[in-house]
């Protein structure tokens, strides 16, 4: 059997009665389209407008938390990777730079080639090596500065892309159905684990 439920509706305050298995209604007083809320406790009716304006603002919060949620996992990320181009000297902590590189490089060479002319004898060798090993040296940060810089760039990148909003309508595709904030809040935690 149909249980009626009485309920009024919002816009004109008419009484009306409809069955409880029923979630929309038209007022056949003022012909205001209706949702109706169900509480443990209480049914009451909603404008249907202010309904799809409350989820549309809820969507727009949604993306906006979502957006924040892309934020932190890239900068997380980008902490993590640049550790691996760090130089710990003296108890600072620097990036390697392209100049640092070709310094290092032109210092190792210069000082190699004079133990190599001025050393006596056998000890030129060593002045042969060290300007190996300074060349080598300084080509190789040259080489990771290049990388390190490459990577801060599509950092960089990645982090215009998700304030311009970038990813903004793959995430309203999977927002078709709004998930409540309990689900969301759930599926944040499972992004960050
Ligand atoms: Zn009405």
């Amino acid at each position: 059997m149909i249980e009626l439920e009485k309920i009024a509706c919002s816009n004109c305050g008419a009484p009306l009665e409809v069955p409880d298995s029923v979630d929309f209604v038209t007022c056949n007083h003022c012909t205001t389209q209706l949702s109706i809320r169900r509480t443990e406790s209480v049914s009451y009716t909603e404008k249907l407008e202010q309904v799809t304006a409350d989820q549309a603002q809820l969507r727009e919060r949604l993306v906006d938390l979502e957006r924040q949620n892309r934020l932190a996992t890239l900068a997380r990320n980008w902490e993590r990777h640049k550790k691996q181009y760090e130089i710990h000297k003296d108890g600072k902590t620097s990036m390697p730079s392209e100049v640092g590189g070709i310094v290092g490089m032109i210092m190792g060479a210069v000082i190699g080639i004079f133990i190599a002319i001025a050393a006596p004898g056998p000890m030129k060798l060593f002045g042969l090596l060290f300007f190996a090993v300074g060349v080598i040296a300084g080509l190789r940060s040259q080489s990771l500065a290049k990388q390190y810089n490459r990577d801060y760039r599509n950092y960089r990148r990645s982090r215009k892309e998700i304030l311009a909003g970038k990813h903004d309508s793959d995430f309203n595709e999977r927002l078709k159905s709004v998930p409540t904030p309990r689900e969301y809040l759930e599926q944040l935690e499972e992004d960050v684990r």
